[in-house]
């Protein structure tokens, strides 16, 4: 493969596509706006359930099941590699969870010793001809790229808090969920409960009366939780495509632009099948 693929955001999606391209020899370079991988990647729960996602057949459930089944290889490769630990726990064949900001410390460890070079960049516009291949990964902010001579689809950011306690380790078990709102530990014992959805803009305010009713709605399903503090509380922006539908993981027809955004709730879910179908379309 002649030149370098350039990754416009270094979240789950775009560091998790630049180690697969970079395991079968490609230059990749990524750029991030921030810390890279600052926004939602970090800030997810780390749920793994598509089953409890999609309740009907759809283009998110057959990803998500695809992806699920990546997934225990997927780890357990960026672990040799890396020596990183994620946290990676399945409680049914459909079912786990893993720490996103884990896996993503990983990822870089993974990219940089495969000579990824990582530029803190805010891309703002791109020219395609000058690169082998550009992959549009910037999450909630994908929308907002201008790239030559394509037209990206909107992306809107869906706003959720989550909030964490400092728990005993093991105090939990599986994770429980009940519509939107759901309870996991990990390993450490730090306890996270979510969450909500609000479709505001880049409001990145943490607001005190949602998490106290996400508080609520928690120890309803784990009842120690109800005199307990919590320790510390976040928000991040879902990226949602903007007509609602499935993830746009593709290559822009007719160009060497690859679209990998839109993952809305569940990106963690989809990285290993996002990163393993665009860097096999890039470098087969
Ligand atoms: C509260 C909450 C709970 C969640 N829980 C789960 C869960 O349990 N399970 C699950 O599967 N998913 C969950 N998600 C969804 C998941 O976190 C996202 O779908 C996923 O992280 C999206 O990854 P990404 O790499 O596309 O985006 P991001 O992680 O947002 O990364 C985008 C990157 O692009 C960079 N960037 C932005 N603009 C530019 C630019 N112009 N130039 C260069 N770089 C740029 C940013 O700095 C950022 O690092 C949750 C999300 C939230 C907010």
């Amino acid at each position: 493969m002649q030149g370098e693929v350039l990754i416009i955001g270094g979240g789950l999606i775009g560091s998790s596509i630049a180690w697969r391209l970079a395991q079968k020899g490609a230059r990749v370079t990524i750029a991030d706006a921030g810390n890279l991988g600052g926004e939602a990647s970090p800030a997810g729960a780390g749920m793994l359930s598509p089953g409890a996602e999609f309740d009907k057949p759809s283009v998110w459930l057959d990803l998500g099941l695809e992806s699920m089944r990546l997934y225990p290889a997927f780890v357990e490769e960026l672990q040799a590699e890396t020596g990183i630990d994620t946290d990676f726990r399945m409680f049914h064949p459909d079912d786990g969870i893993v720490d996103p900001a884990a896996l993503l410390r990983a990822l870089r460890c993974a990219c940089e010793s495969r000579n990824v070079r990582i530029m803190r960049e805010q891309v703002t516009a791109v020219e395609p001809r000058e690169h082998a291949a550009v992959v549009i990964a910037a999450g909630a902010w994908s929308g907002q790229v201008r790239v030559q001579n394509v037209t990206l689809p909107a992306v809107v950011p869906i706003k959720g808090h989550l909030i964490g306690f400092e728990l005993e380790p093991g105090a939990l078990g599986p994770v429980r969920r009940h519509g939107e709102t759901y309870v996991l530990q990990r390993s450490s014992g730090f306890l996270i409960a979510g969450s909500n959805e609000q479709d505001i803009g880049f409001d990145r305010t943490v607001d005190a009366a949602i998490c106290r009713d996400i508080h609520r709605r928690a120890a309803q399903l784990f009842p120690p939780l109800e005199h307990a503090t919590p320790a510390t509380s976040w928000i991040g922006f879902r990226p949602r495509s903007a007509e609602g539908d499935a993830p746009h993981v593709r290559r822009v027809e007719g160009t060497n632009v690859w679209l990998a955004y839109g993952h809305y709730r569940n990106g963690i879910l989809l990285t290993p099948v996002t990163a393993q179908r665009i860097a096999d379309e890039i470098h087969s």
